[in-house]
């Protein structure tokens, strides 16, 4: 027997021939039934296409009878054409009336044949329809056969994709095509809305050359990208810090599993032996494969295969000499980045001024590409599922990092909705930007200093853009938690610099290392704790390990040579032990001097007070720190006994409340008492209406996230405080929940201007 076992090539060269003529999608599909049945000896060759309603429909068929053409129409699961589309796998049967699913047809007169083969149509692993051939006798195809059958539906594929065949439309409703708005809720990670244009962070590829013209070629394209995918592969996992990267250590061990699977690599090479070029037989391996995990119950099964997504996506990277991200290629004004999960460093690799937003299966409010985005001023949306699959490049895309939403192709309805939100908003913005330079100065004349949150270099340009009056809460351990080691003396001397340089004129607090936690180095051991906010952390840890303390301390006062110096220690709980973290200060002002440094022109030494304890020793504190910042994030978890990262107690407890405002003010009497400076930098120093709680309680320092200077800088300046801060002596003894509403009754009865 002549079959496509002899020769699959010069079947798949006439294949391509055919594809290449310029006749209708149609007529093609009839040369291609005639040819496949001439080329494997068989009386019948059929195709059907997934329809509407997920039906297949008969195109076209040598063989059957014709008027069934368009006619005759299955069920996904029905008969065994729609078996194999449901189960997306081929069936290969001697005797096909005895197998349980066999259905007869009487108006495609397909009675008198035993035997059949059929192969899904398979395309990123959805199934567009099925090929299938028959004999009148009893046959089993052999597995060239198979293997022939499968590479033609790959080209078949392609043929459906396009759409010529079946409208995009329908293609749409098997997910094949991307063009119908999509709307997904993730969580609101970093605040903001963008609209723009989808770049996906990891490129896919996409294939235009199928059919080899050298098989030798294609093999030895396919071995040197299976060796260096390997050998990238073993990088990423020997990288000390994969987190950089954004991926996990299982998702990098499936590479890692995948990659070196025999069996993937078998499939690869016959894939190539049929005649396809390395590129098509990594889709079609990969659609096959993707199809069969896909109808696993088992959750973990199917998240190995987005894995193996991303890695044959990876290998057609390397065929294509492709870098692995978008970073380097040119890039929309606009973009929003797309990934299923990014590192911190990825995102830092892409050019800021065109980076509007981005959105990630994954991501959480705590993970270090979130930090990253939040210093960059950019929305991030995370936990939205299928999103690579559902999104092309070049996509509009609208995302709303307040409510945690995205839109993907939107209808221009929503777009715009969208604009006029952004131009509100663009609007306010100038609003603020007019404010830049104004002094934020209550109508009855009390001066408040707005200071910056910061922690990474690129937080600095924030200075100038918001014209704060300087940097009230600098967290030193960013830039150690989003690099592979711990940064060397140099390197924290360095970044500390350049922040007093940029900060200029303007004061900058340094505060030394908050770690523990949340806050976990990937290459620092730390053993798992029950309750880690109240454990073995921030200054504890620098106290019990005085050695990474110092080093940095050293760092500070070498970055503020002749210039001044501001320390401040975290998490603070009694005043002994701000007094040894001071001694260490003093050590290593001492140590410098003794090596003849240059010493920076002052010191000043201050502690957060996020421990409520420290509130009943203000008067001993106070007398040797110079300052005191209240991180109101951690004092509220600790002062009302509610875990700041719960979102069921998210809204429990108020920072307006009379308990909380009363406790601020025994702090604020007590620095004035002792002469010192009070500063408030927990979340709360940012919102408006908070902000002039604090103002009118004495507070005269706020340090809050860059976006939120020019809404705080305008409440302020819209309002006189003596009503507010009298307002206030009368209620902080209520017995109530919250004073917020009636003490914002108050605010806009006197002018505040609260966004
Ligand atoms: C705080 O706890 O309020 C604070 C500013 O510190 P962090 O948010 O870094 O814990
Ligand atoms: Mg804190």
């Amino acid at each position: 027997m002549v079959t496509a076992a002899g020769n699959p090539r010069m079947l798949l060269r006439r294949l391509r021939d055919i594809m290449q003529e310029r006749t209708s999608a149609q007529d093609r599909l009839d040369r291609i039934v005639t040819l496949i049945a001439s080329n494997m000896v068989a009386e019948v060759c059929s195709i059907y296409l997934m329809r509407h309603g997920g039906e297949l429909e008969l195109f076209a068929t040598e063989g059957l009878n014709k008027a069934a053409v368009h006619n005759t129409r299955l069920k996904k699961g029905e008969g065994l054409v729609g078996d194999i589309a449901l189960h997306a796998r081929p069936l290969n049967l001697p005797d096909a009336q005895s197998h349980p699913n066999f259905v007869f047809l009487p108006e495609t007169g397909e009675e008198p044949f035993q035997s059949l083969m059929g192969v899904p149509i398979l395309r990123d692993g959805l199934c567009l329809g099925v090929i299938v051939v028959q004999n009148k006798t009893r046959r089993l195809y052999d597995e060239e056969e198979v293997e022939a059958a499968q590479t033609i539906a790959m080209v078949l594929a392609e043929m459906v994709a396009s759409g010529d065949l079946v409208s995009p439309t329908e293609l749409e409703e098997t997910g094949i095509r991307r063009d119908r708005p999509w709307r997904a809720k993730g969580s609101a990670i970093a605040d903001g809305v963008a609209i723009g244009e989808v770049v996906l962070h990891e490129p896919r590829v996409k294939v235009e050359r199928l059919i080899a013209e050298n098989p030798e070629v294609e093999r030895v394209r396919l071995e040197t990208a299976v060796a260096e995918l390997r050998s990238s592969v073993d990088e990423m996992v020997d990288h000390e810090d994969m987190e950089l990267l954004g991926d996990t250590k299982e998702v990098l061990e499936a590479y890692r599993m995948f990659a070196n699977d025999s069996g993937w690599l078998t499939r690869l090479r016959e894939a190539i032996g049929t005649g396809l070029t390395a590129e098509a037989a990594v889709e079609r391996v990969q659609s096959e494969t993707r199809a069969r995990l896909m109808r696993h119950t088992d959750p973990y099964l199917r998240e190995r295969a987005h894995d193996l997504d991303d890695l044959a996506n990876r290998l057609l990277r390397h065929l294509a000499g492709l870098a692995d991200t978008s970073a380097g290629a040119l890039l929309p004004d606009n973009v929003v980045l797309i990934a299923r999960a990014m590192g911190p460093a990825e995102l830092l690799d892409y050019d800021r001024a065109k980076l509007k937003a981005v959105v990630l299966e994954e991501g959480s409010p705590t993970s270090h590409v979130a930090i990253v985005a939040r210093a960059l001023g950019i929305p991030l949306v995370g936990r939205i599922d299928n999103l690579v699959d559902m999104a092309d490049s070049g996509n509009a895309i609208i995302v709303d990092g307040e409510r945690g939403e995205v839109h993907l192709r939107p209808a221009a309805d929503v777009v715009a909705s969208y604009r006029a939100k952004l131009a509100v908003m663009a609007q306010r913005e100038l609003e603020f930007a007019a404010l830049r330079d104004a002094p934020a100065e209550t109508a009855d004349g009390v001066a408040v200093a707005l200071n910056l949150n910061a922690g990474l270099a690129v937080d600095l340009p924030h200075l100038d853009e918001t014209g704060a009056a300087g940097i009230g809460l600098f967290r030193t351990e960013l830039p150690f938690m989003i690099t592979t080691r711990l940064p060397s003396l140099r390197q924290q001397t360095d970044l500390y610099a350049r922040v007093l340089t940029a900060a200029g004129t303007r004061p900058v607090t340094f505060r030394t290392l908050d770690l523990g936690g949340d806050k976990v180095l990937p290459y620092m051991h730390m053993e798992a704790e029950e309750n880690p906010a109240m454990g073995w952390r921030a200054i504890r840890i620098s106290l019990d390990r005085p050695a990474l303390l110092r080093y940095q301390l050293r760092a500070m006062i070498a970055a503020a040579a002749g210039r001044s110096l501001n320390v401040m220690f975290p998490m603070i709980a009694e005043v002994a032990e701000f007094a040894q973290a001071r001694a260490l200060l003093d050590a290593e002002l001492a140590r410098a001097a003794s090596l003849g440094k240059t010493l920076p022109a002052a010191v000043r030494a201050g502690t957060m007070l996020e421990v409520p304890s420290l509130g009943w020793s203000l008067r001993p504190l106070l007398a040797i720190a110079d300052f005191i910042s209240l991180g109101t994030n951690d004092l509220m978890q600790f002062f009302f006994a509610s875990d700041r990262g719960n979102p069921r107690l998210g809204d429990r407890y108020d920072a307006l409340s009379p308990a909380f405002l009363r406790f601020i003010r025994t702090c604020v009497d007590a620095a004035d008492e002792a002469g010192k400076g009070l500063a408030v930098c927990g979340e709360m120093a940012g919102r408006p209406l908070e902000a002039l709680a604090l103002a009118a309680l004495g507070v005269r320092q706020l340090s809050m996230q860059p976006h939120a200077v020019g809404p705080v800088k305008m409440a302020i300046r819209s309002v006189a405080l003596a009503p507010l801060a009298a307002f206030l002596e009368r209620h902080l003894d209520d017995p109530g929940h919250s004073l917020r509403e009636a003490f914002r009754g108050v605010a806009e009865a006197a002018g505040a201007r609260l966004g």
